[in-house]
């Protein structure tokens, strides 16, 4: 057998576990190649961005901009590196990851349901770009009491839940206090329902929710000035979170932004 010079390096991030996330991101190594592999424990899916630093080595084929790890998801293959036969090789790689499918689509045609029960009317008292918080911000905030049901506004599956706050003031000293429940959707887009009441949280992780399922009661926790739900649809990137600009069925028929000010009624 020939012999050949194997120069391994270890970067301080090929095994380091996400400090966030339940993840990781590791490499197996055979005779000729080198896999990069990935292991995502969360109920959410999770884009990761590689970077490889190859010195006689090549990869397979080019790397994609994103990888996604589907939720529990084992052993996705990121990329496969190839070793020469009989010369000096190393590598390394660096990754940036994020929660949600960065790959996602919104589905505009989508019609969303007013996320409270039939028959109740709430004012939407900040909308899309709105100049108290929503600066920059395509989130819409309901003004509704403490206590009330809050209803899913499209069906997915329950990926992310806090309920364990009881804090809630109006600035942002409180802004990393708010329960809140985040729900996937089909097109891979995410919807997160804010400012929950204490323990007000009425499904699970991995649960699959009904659009007009009751998940949630109302509160004031977190960045509020009072009792009301901040309700924001939105993809991931690879720094950032895009907010995204739905649109409701506010009454029969009637499919629209809905307009800061207004009261809405729920008809479903
Ligand atoms: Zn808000």
């Amino acid at each position: 057998m020939r012999s050949f010079i194997v120069l391994f390096l270890i970067s301080n991030i090929m095994l380091a576990q996400s400090p966030e996330f339940n993840m990781e991101i590791y490499a197996e190594e055979n005779d000729s190649t080198i896999l990069i592999l990935g292991n995502n424990a969360e109920f959410f899916p999770i884009s990761v961005s590689l970077e490889v630093d190859l010195q006689g080595t090549r990869l397979k084929e080019k790397l994609p901009k994103y990888s996604v790890l589907e939720p529990k998801s084992k052993a996705i293959l990121l990329a496969v590196i190839l070793k020469p036969i009989n010369e000096s090789w190393s590598y390394r790689f660096a990754y940036n990851y994020s929660m949600g499918n960065a790959l996602a689509v919104h589905n505009d045609d989508y019609a969303y349901q007013l996320p409270f029960p039939k028959g109740q009317s709430y004012r939407l008292t900040q909308g899309y770009n709105g100049k108290t918080t929503h600066r920059g911000l395509n989130a819409l905030d309901f003004t509704m009491p403490e206590g009330e049901k809050i209803t899913a506004a499209r069906e997915g599956t329950v990926i992310r839940i806090k309920e364990d706050s009881n804090r809630g003031c109006p600035s942002a000293n409180c802004a990393n206090d708010g329960n809140f429940v985040t729900i996937l959707h089909d097109d891979g887009t995410m919807a997160d329902y804010v400012h929950l009441k204490q323990n007000g949280v009425l499904v699970e992780l991995g649960d699959q929710i009904q659009a007009g399922q009751e998940i949630a009661i109302n509160g004031a926790t977190g960045w509020a000035s009072g009792a009301h739900l901040h309700f924001v649809v939105y993809t991931t990137g690879k720094n950032a979170q895009e907010s995204l600009k739905v649109k409701f069925e506010s009454a029969p028929g009637n499919i629209e932004l809905l307009k800061e000010g207004e009261l809405y009624t729920a008809f479903k």
